[in-house]
């Protein structure tokens, strides 16, 4: 090991202890011979005294070096203990600094606000802010908290396939092509729809995961370009009331643990039905929270009673479906039993069973009961006007219907929004490593880029000029 000990761990019951640390350079103060380093890494950071041989030796140091430190745990008098950090106590007195890695001058400061596109390009030195890390860390936290969770509620955590087919699930796709099937097509899954009502007739009973979706929608507030995280879940033998009681209970619980600081508006979370929300607050995503300015306040609600089907608009334009009518959710979104007969007479006025977790104005999650009737989810598909050939693009979901499938529902909380919204922030970007930006570039890493000629030709492409 590099290191004994990390930076932010030593205190008064180390004095005296011989140590090594290994981290980046948060400032080298030099006072007339002798000098002072703050050694930072994730876990805190940890004042160096440099003794005027090394220092001379030493020069200055470039903040952002990385180095590593030999040396032994001194108290610090009294009236110099620093109590903004966990160290503050203690300084170590360098008797050996190995130079592990010089930084060279900074694109970007680490402690100031750069512009964003500098700040994404450079995005490994943003994340080394201390407000960044501690998002991250956040972030880490709860997907724990939720796994933990679901486990002891008997879900199993299962992926499901990245390289597969179109789910028109209202965004465009993003589409792979296939060297080994000329002119064949792979779709990155807009999210596991598909796969998880399929586990759910392969008898999994209860299902989630951390997923990846992408869609290739223009920018919108508050959606990731290109790509997102959502908590997807899928339970059998349920009805909408057991989908809102486990995901309340596990929002409760996850806040409670997380965020202590937080106070949820009201327990149980209001259930609103669409056609309220609309006529109250003009809006199916309110914020009915009782102090809007109080950064605390979390108010949770649930809209359900939706409409099965919207009017296509050229502004939200659902892909996949046709000119009239639109899903509200998505077609696998099971009509209230009672509005059935609505589908041939009227099915602007048919209700769904579909279910939106709304927090302080955002919406972050979706979801329904199923279909699980073969011959309703075909009606749906020819309410929203599919062709005879996207039928057949689903002839593998109406055929697995006909062999014993549960009655089944699920939702899909968005992780980043979520997160977002409870910690208040401003941006999906604080939450999430390496961010897209708004035109669905990696400015890391320069994607998407050109590819070689060779590579198109494998894949039987031809740019068109
Ligand atoms: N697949 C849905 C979505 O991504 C969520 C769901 O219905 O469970 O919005």
């Amino acid at each position: 090991m590099l290191r004994t000990n990390t930076c932010g761990e030593l205190g008064k019951k180390n004095v005296g202890e011989k140590v090594t640390l290994s981290g980046w350079v948060e400032t080298h103060r030099i006072q007339g011979r002798i000098s002072f380093i703050l050694l930072r890494d994730r876990y805190g950071i940890t004042q160096i005294f440099v003794n005027p041989k090394l220092t001379k030796n030493l020069g200055e140091v470039r903040r952002e070096t990385v180095l590593q430190i030999k040396g032994e745990v001194q108290a610090r008098p009294e009236n110099q203990i620093n109590k903004e950090f966990s160290t503050g106590e203690i300084e170590v007195a360098a008797e050996e600094i190995n130079i592990l890695n010089k930084a060279d001058p900074l694109p970007l400061e680490t402690d100031v606000e750069s512009t964003e596109q500098t700040r994404l390009k450079y995005r490994y030195l943003d994340l080394r802010t201390p407000d960044m890390q501690k998002n991250l860390l956040i972030r880490h936290k709860a997907i724990q908290f939720i796994r933990e969770y679901l486990n002891k509620e008997d879900f199993l955590e299962i992926t499901t396939p990245i390289l597969t087919k179109s789910t028109p699930e209202g965004a465009r796709d993003y589409l792979v092509p296939s060297r080994l099937h000329k002119g064949k097509f792979y779709a990155l899954p807009q999210s596991p729809q598909q796969y998880k009502q399929l586990l759910m007739v392969a008898g999994m009973d209860k299902y989630f995961q951390i997923a990846p979706c992408f869609r290739d929608e223009a920018a919108r507030a508050h959606r990731a370009p290109g790509e997102f995280y959502q908590l997807d879940m899928e339970m059998s033998f349920v009805e909408q009331e057991d989908i809102l009681n486990i995901v309340e209970d596990l929002m409760i619980k996850m806040v409670k643990e997380i965020f202590p600081d937080k106070k949820i508006t009201q327990i149980p979370f209001p259930r609103i039905s669409y056609d309220e929300a609309m006529k109250k607050y003009k809006t199916d995503s309110p914020d009915i929270r009782k102090d809007k300015k109080d950064a605390n306040e979390l108010g949770f609600c649930w809209i359900i009673d939706f409409p099965l089907f919207v009017k296509q608009t050229e502004e939200d334009f659902f892909h996949g479906a046709g000119k009239e009518w639109a899903p509200s959710h998505h077609m696998f979104t099971a009509p209230k039993p009672e509005d059935i007969p609505l589908l041939d007479t009227d099915p602007g006025k048919a209700k769904s069973l579909q279910h939106d977790l709304v927090l302080n104005g955002f919406e972050v999650g979706g979801g329904s009961i199923r279909i699980h009737d073969p011959k309703i989810q075909a009606k749906i598909f020819d309410l929203i006007g599919f062709t005879k050939k996207q039928k057949e693009y689903f002839s593998h979901l109406l055929e697995a219907f006909r062999y014993g499938t549960p009655p089944h529902g699920g939702i899909a909380p968005g992780i980043d929004r979520l997160l977002m919204v409870i910690m208040g922030k401003e941006s999906l970007r604080d939450l999430i490593a390496f961010p897209k930006n708004k035109e669905a570039q990696d400015l890391v890493m320069g994607a998407p880029s050109e590819v070689s000629k060779e590579q198109l030709d494998e894949l039987h492409i031809q740019l068109k000029k």
